[in-house]
């Protein structure tokens, strides 16, 4: 057991002793002098962006955006952080300070005008693929000239990333406990996180650390014991098999996006709207599956795609469908001795095809928010629908997230009445008093209540979007499709 431990500061060794295990980087960075004593903790504004370096799954470096007043500063031992700062002083030639000088009207915010800077270095560095078409978006500010923003990130889309900058291998092992005989591990084997997790019942599993409210206090919240399942290397296999993606629960929202957005593109999709860069760099597809804040963007469209969830134990594995891992209202699926191992996902072959007699599969995802990103959802779905070659249903979900705290909604009856129609508007509309009444009862809205006039919309704009769908191993997407897309949908219309 060490009471030290070390990482990496604008280049040169951090060595920190005797920290509290909650300590956050930012609360750190303070008391270091590194940030000044107003940069503000609220995540929803932002946050205070340093960059870490990473790997892709391609093995080549990556810098990705993180907010310091979230990350627990001891999930970061081995890593290397960057401030603003020390970028500017470890790349005094990058183009992106003289850019700065040409937009210096976007951002008079101090905080926020580093935070700008941190996402575009980033955004600088990532491939065409990694990029996304929001990536923009992850900066919020009350102060900024949007316009100028999004010209600076058009600027930056013609750079090549650092060639030259190594990624940062694997984590090691740590064993870390503070004064006060709180402990922090990352074990790098699943054997391992079990055996601390019987020496302490109140042993805490922390994934990305996203979960945890400290309504603007600088510390995190305590454990006795925290856990992180960073350095295991099963929790964070992302395989391709033939019949199935075997997604581990360690893995970041990030890294989710970067290798299935093109494969599922309504996972990612929703992916692309999940709050911000720097939330998705650190957030963990385990961490949202357990979360218990109510937010579950990402529980429909694994519902639409027909996840399964994979828990282990000391005692062994069970496969739960996501269905059946969230339970009933109040049931706790997951057991206090097991944790999350992956979720898996089937692939649209041309075998799963012929198994279900299926010819086509549409599948899509919507979210309801205020603001496009950074922003509560009020309501989230996903449908999936395979039809026959008369286009005839054969099967459908209709899945809803932010409806009820506990848990995503799945209007089974309504999605029943569908087989056998042929699909399209006249359907759909034919089903949709039976789904309005079927969702107000499971998440218990009121008759008055907006959202229900949305449980039906959303589902009329699938049809609408999707009139017709693709064959084996292609979702059709129009959002990412973009200009293309819509062109494609008048077409389709006008051969109709
Ligand atoms: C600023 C901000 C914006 C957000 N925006 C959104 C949003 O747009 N949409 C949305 O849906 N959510 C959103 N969230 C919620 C958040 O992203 C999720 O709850 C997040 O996925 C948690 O992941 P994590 O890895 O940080 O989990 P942690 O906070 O580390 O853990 C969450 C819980 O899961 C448990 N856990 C973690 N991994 C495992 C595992 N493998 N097995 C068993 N238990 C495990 C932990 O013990 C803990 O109880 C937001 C949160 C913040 C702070």
């Amino acid at each position: 057991m060490q009471s030290w431990f070390t990482l990496e500061l604008n280049g040169s060794p951090w060595r920190l002793r005797g920290l509290a295990v909650n300590t956050s980087l930012l609360h750190a960075l303070k008391q270091r002098g590194q940030m000044g004593a107003l940069v503000r903790t609220d995540g929803d504004q932002g946050g205070v962006l340093v960059m870490m370096r990473d790997e892709d799954r391609q093995g080549r470096a990556v810098f990705r955006s993180i907010d310091a007043g979230r990350v627990p500063l001891l999930s970061l031992s081995g890593r290397e952080v960057w401030t603003r700062e020390g970028l500017q002083k470890a790349f005094p030639h990058h183009p992106l300070w003289a850019l700065t000088e040409d937009y210096s009207y976007v951002e008079t915010h101090p905080v926020r005008l580093d935070n700008l800077l941190m996402l575009l270095f980033e955004y600088s560095h990532l491939s065409e693929q990694q990029r996304g078409s929001c990536f923009a978006d992850s900066f919020i500010s009350r102060t900024a000239d949007y316009v100028g923003v999004r010209k600076m990130f058009a600027e930056v889309s013609e750079w090549q990333g650092l060639s030259e900058v190594e990624g940062c291998g694997d984590l090691a092992d740590l064993q870390y406990v503070d004064e006060q005989k709180n402990r922090f591990f990352r074990p790098s084997t699943i054997v391992d996180l079990f055996e601390l997790k019987r020496q302490s019942q109140s042993a805490k599993v922390l994934a990305g650390g996203m979960d945890w409210q400290y309504g603007g206090q600088i510390e995190l919240p305590m454990a006795e014991v925290f856990l992180s399942p960073e350095g295991i290397g099963e929790l964070r296999v992302l395989t391709r098999e033939e019949s199935h993606w075997e997604i581990g629960a360690a893995l970041s929202l990030t890294e989710i996006l970067d290798t299935l957005g093109g494969e599922y593109p309504s996972l990612g999709k929703v992916l692309q709207h999940y709050s911000t860069g720097p939330v998705r760099n650190r957030a963990t597809l385990g961490g949202q599956l357990s979360s218990d804040l109510g937010r579950t963007d990402l529980a429909p469209v694994l519902l639409a795609l027909d996840a399964r969830v994979r828990l282990v134990s000391e005692g062994g594995a069970r496969d739960l469908t996501l269905d059946r891992f969230y339970g009933k209202e109040g049931e706790r699926t997951l057991r206090a001795n097991e944790i999350i191992k992956s979720v898996s996902l089937p692939r649209n072959t041309e075998q799963m095809f012929r198994v279900r007699d299926c010819d086509t599969r549409l599948c899509d995802s919507y979210k309801v928010a205020a603001r496009r990103v950074a922003c509560q959802s009020m309501i989230t779905a996903a449908f999936a629908v395979e039809l026959d070659e008369q286009r005839r249903v054969l099967r459908a979900v209709f899945a809803y997230g932010s409806l009820k705290k506990s848990r995503p909604l799945l209007a089974v009856k309504a999605a029943a009445a569908l087989k056998g129609r042929v699909w399209d508007q006249q359907a759909v509309v034919a089903v949709l008093r039976d789904l309005d009444e079927e969702v107000a009862l499971l998440a218990g809205l009121e008759a008055k209540d907006d959202r229900r006039v949305w449980v039906s919309t959303l589902l009329q704009k699938f049809c609408h979007q999707h009139p017709q769908g693709q064959k084996a191993n292609a979702e059709l997407d129009l959002d990412q499709l973009g200009d293309e897309g819509e062109d494609k949908m008048d077409q389709v219309f006008a051969s109709e």
